[in-house]
């Protein structure tokens, strides 16, 4: 159920198989009838997306659009540009795609699979854990019909049916919890538009190469690179209080508000005023469950866990949850219910970590990133990575560019943060900035060998 990223790629990989799937999604095709998003315009793919992908041969499709961010770009209010690398590592970076062309790879990939059905205009409104089966009513007549299979599996988001009817029987955990703020997703134009040389830039107004954070302690702006040389926006704004969605209304307080906050993206945002008054404001819910599976029915994706967007990793988990029920569905020798039963045992504390560090990195986002202290602890961090990447490997590198399972990767990216925090208490923070590279590097290995800093 559900025709969106983690349900196509499931079907392209269960159609692959040779296993018969009917594909069942509320909206129109979006091949014909054009993408109806409803999210984010372009997202942040990164190691586990692409490897989920590389496993049914369409990573290398996906990145040729996709455009490379090894590190975020650091707008002060007083328009002051600083670039942070994500790794030690010139060769990590996450990639902006676009959500629409993704999904349309997807559905062509699943399209072109003989045992795949696609029926679209078709919302799942309840499902039969027990026979299994999905009841689906027709978008166009209303009319209700049963599609009985081996298994059902839930791909239809975070506010999925499946879960839903899940939800209903004994002993199923659940909680959602939404987040005090919002999104309204803005423009910034190609250079062309807004009077930047196109030169400078490669046709973009800003630097591509980068996710450009605008960090304001209570709210940020970010802005992901499109292939057609345009940013996304996106604005995490309160939906309450001062400096909110609700406060800042009309025209003339936008204008005051963007001005006085994020001076320099407003000359680089013509049709900001517009915009601002036409695109909706999202919420922003992350979704827990216990178990994600009863007998043959299964969910993936955020069906099963949404995750808010500060790490860049909600469809990068659900992809890896793809890869891995698919895994285990060929250890199970097709066997559903102890393969699903097994999935959701080996991904819940995954899903879970992953959840609270989505949490964690909006308060680095918005409130940290130009804080000197947490600056020092990144370059120390880096360094370390460059001393011993097996031991050393900081959070941000094992979250994003690598596939060990996220509650592991929290565990040991969290010693890792330690270490580094202890680091700059005994080396100073202005040092940690200060030293050159090979200094740093000295100081620091002697620290790790000599001290109790293992
Ligand atoms: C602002 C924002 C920015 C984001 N940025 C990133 C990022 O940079 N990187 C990243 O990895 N993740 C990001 N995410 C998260 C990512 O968008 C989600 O994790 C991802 O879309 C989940 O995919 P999914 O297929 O599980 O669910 P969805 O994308 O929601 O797809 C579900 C599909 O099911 C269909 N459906 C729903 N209900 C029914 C029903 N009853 N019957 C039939 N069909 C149904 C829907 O129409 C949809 O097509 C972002 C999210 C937001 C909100």
């Amino acid at each position: 159920m559900g025709a969106g990223l983690a349900g196509a790629l499931m079907a392209v990989m269960l159609g692959r198989r040779g296993y018969r799937v009917t594909l069942c999604e509320r909206r129109p095709d979006p091949r014909a009838a054009g993408f109806v998003g409803g999210r984010s315009i372009n997202l942040a793919l990164s190691c586990r997306g692409i490897t989920a992908l590389k496993c049914v041969g369409l990573a290398d499709e996906v990145l040729r659009d996709a455009i490379r961010m090894p590190g975020r770009m650091m707008h002060s209010p007083r328009g002051e540009l600083t670039f942070q690398a994500y790794s030690g590592d010139a060769n990590d970076a996450i990639n902006s795609v676009s959500r629409s062309l993704l999904n349309l790879t997807l559905l062509d990939a699943a399209d072109a699979c003989e045992s795949v059905t696609l029926n679209f205009d078709c919302r799942c409104v309840d499902a039969d854990l027990e026979a299994p089966a999905a009841i689906i009513a027709d978008a166009h007549t209303g009319e209700t019909h049963r599609i009985e299979g081996d298994a059902v599996i839930g791909a239809d988001g975070v506010f999925s049916a499946v879960r839903g009817r899940m939800q209903r029987t004994d002993r199923f955990d659940y909680e959602q919890r939404y987040l005090e703020h919002g999104y309204k997703e803005l423009v910034i134009p190609p250079a062309s538009a807004c009077g930047v040389d196109p030169a400078a830039h490669d046709g973009f107004a800003m630097p591509p190469q980068a996710l450009h954070i605008w960090p304001r302690g209570g709210s940020m702006m970010i802005a992901l690179p499109n292939a057609d040389r345009s940013f996304t926006c996106t604005l995490f704004w309160p939906f309450e209080g001062a400096g909110s969605f609700a406060d800042v209304r009309g025209e003339a307080q936008v204008a005051a508000f963007f001005r006085e906050h994020f001076a320099d993206a407003v000359p680089l945002m013509p049709t900001l005023l517009e915009d601002f008054a036409h695109n909706p404001v999202g919420s922003l819910v992350t979704v827990r469950c216990e178990p994600w599976h009863r007998g043959r029915v299964v969910l993936v994706g955020d069906a099963a866990h949404a995750v808010v967007p500060f790490y860049g990793q909600g469809i990068n988990c659900g992809f890896e949850d793809c890869r891995v029920l698919d895994a285990l569905l060929e250890e199970h020798s097709g066997d559903f219910e102890p393969a699903f039963a097994e999935f959701s045992r080996a991904r819940k504390d995954d899903a879970d970590a992953i959840a609270d560090l989505a949490l964690d990195n909006f308060v680095t986002m918005r409130d940290r990133v130009n804080d000197p202290a947490f600056l020092a602890r990144k370059r120390v961090e880096h360094v370390l990575q460059g001393i011993d990447p097996e031991r050393f490997m900081p959070l941000y590198n094992l979250v994003s560019f690598s596939n060990m399972p996220y509650a592991e990767a929290r565990a040991r990216g969290e010693r890792v943060v330690a270490l580094a925090e202890r680091l700059v208490e005994t080396i100073g923070v202005e040092a940690t900035r200060t030293l050159d590279d090979s200094a740093l590097r000295a100081r620091i290995m002697h620290e790790v060998a000599t001290g109790e800093m293992r």
